[in-house]
């Protein structure tokens, strides 16, 4: 029997209840599979936690979470608490600590799902997003200056390293191989930033030259939004800044029908740490306890985390489940329907138990 050390941290708003569906779903997988086993430990960090003690995690956090094979992450943000507090106590201490410098997004058009663009269906748009994670515009560098006097001034400096920018890209072209596609679009700001995105498409062409077999392009990223709402079935996988890929990855979320469906994981690929699996929305504080929390974005990083862990077949059972429950009709209210976070999980349960999926 595989076994694996699950760390569960559901955290704030709607992050424990889309990370109790998401744990509801991978147990009914692991008693279907009878293959593996996941020990799941929670530990109740965030916005409570910061309100009794000052700080969103224990001192010693990151040590306790080194030692699970990954980490299954809900959402931080409250209302009563600064979003950068929440954001650089929790979430990116994590992704900064363990060095999880490959953000991954897959993005598509689930069956079932109303998506906004007129003529694109499921198949028209079918993309992984690449976003570096751990330098770039969010490395926290810059200061101010004659701070609140009319003279102030301040800097938000973007860093860009040969070696983050060379692992990121190589990661990209591999991911970008492993597809049917092998099509790798690089995105960058180079015509206006003529330093850190001109070394950036520099490297981009330099590793391009290990993977012959893999087509790209690249893109600026303004022009990048019109391609992906007007030639959506023209892209494959695409790899950008920390700054540009978060934004970029909003408008494919939207373009595939909600926030609430989206997934990601934050890898580190050399798998030195514990990589992180987290839904893309935040912690939705306008509709936290109303039980009607999309839990799709959650099933789908619960996937994305049984493949990285080594169970391919789990992930793919609990994809196939998923878009079986879409493609029904049972959707939640971001969808236009009218489930419940509890409706689609049981039935998401029941499919996983299903002889013919
Ligand atoms: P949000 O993602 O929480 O919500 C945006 C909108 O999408 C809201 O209307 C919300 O109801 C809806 N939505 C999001 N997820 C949904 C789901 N699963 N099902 C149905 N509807 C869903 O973003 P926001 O409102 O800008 O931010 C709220 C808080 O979350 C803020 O404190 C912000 O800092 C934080 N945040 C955290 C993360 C994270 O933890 N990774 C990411 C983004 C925002
Ligand atoms: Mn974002």
């Amino acid at each position: 029997m595989r076994e694996y050390r699950i760390a569960a941290i559901p955290a704030d708003g709607i992050g424990p209840e889309v990370i109790a569906a998401g744990l509801q779903a991978l147990s009914a997988l692991e008693r279907r599979m009878g293959s593996f086993r996941l020990h799941v430990e929670e530990f109740p960090w965030g916005s409570d936690h910061y309100r009794r003690t000052g700080a969103m995690m224990p001192a010693d956090g990151l040590e306790t979470l080194k030692t699970f094979d990954a980490i299954y992450f809900g959402a931080v943000g409250a209302p009563d608490v600064p979003d950068h507090v929440t954001l650089w106590g929790l979430r990116l201490p994590i992704c900064q600590g363990f060095d999880q410098y490959a953000n991954v997004r897959p993005t598509r058009i689930l069956p079932g799902v109303t998506p906004p663009l007129r003529d694109c269906g499921p198949g028209d748009l079918d993309w992984v997003i690449v976003r570096e994670n751990s330098e770039g515009e969010y490395a926290g560098h810059g200061g101010r200056a004659h701070r609140g006097l009319p003279e102030e001034v301040a800097t938000e400096v973007a860093i860009f390293t040969r070696v983050g920018v060379t692992r990121i890209m190589r990661y990209a072209f591999r991911l970008a191989q492993a597809r049917p596609r092998k099509f790798l679009t690089v995105v960058t700001k180079s015509n206006a930033q003529r330093h850190g995105m001109v070394m950036w498409d520099e490297i981009a062409a330099e590793v391009s030259r290990e993977f012959p077999d893999v087509t790209w392009d690249k893109m600026l990223v303004d022009a990048m939004t019109m391609r992906m709402v007007l030639k959506p079935q023209s892209l494959d996988t695409i790899v950008a800044t920390n700054l540009h890929a978060d934004i970029l990855s909003d408008l494919a979320a939207a373009l595939a029908g909600s926030l609430g469906v989206a997934p990601t994981g934050n890898v580190d690929p050399e798998r030195r740490f514990p990589s992180m699996f987290e839904p893309i929305h935040g912690s939705a504080f306008d509709i936290a306890g109303k039980g009607i929390a999309n839990p799709v974005a959650t099933f789908w990083t619960g996937a994305q985390m049984l493949e990285h862990l080594g169970e391919p077949e789990a992930a793919a059972r609990l994809m196939r489940a998923v878009e079986r429950v879409t493609a029904s009709g049972l959707l939640t209210p971001d969808l236009g329907g009218t489930a419940t976070t509890r409706q689609v999980t049981e039935a998401v349960c029941d499919a996983i138990h299903s002889a013919n999926i």
